[in-house]
């Protein structure tokens, strides 16, 4: 599983560094990002709950 993010929609709201910080984080430009190449399994849940909940539907995981 992987995840990714269309960053120019992101609105830093900094949802899903918070719901899934092993996945996700805020970069120096204030904009969430994804650091890890695979989702790691027991991480899943959490990413895809991420996606469900960012306020502007820009996280995609998959
Ligand atoms: S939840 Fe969505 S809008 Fe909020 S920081 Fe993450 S990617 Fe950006």
């Amino acid at each position: 599983m992987k995840a990714s993010i269309d960053r120019d929609g992101c609105i830093s709201c900094g949802l899903c560094a918070s719901t899934c910080p092993g996945v996700f984080r805020m970069a120096d430009d204030d904009l969430a990002e994804v650091y890890v190449e695979e989702v790691p399994e027991e991480l899943e849940d959490a990413a895809i709950e991420a996606q469900e909940n960012c306020p502007v539907s820009v996280i995609t995981v998959q």
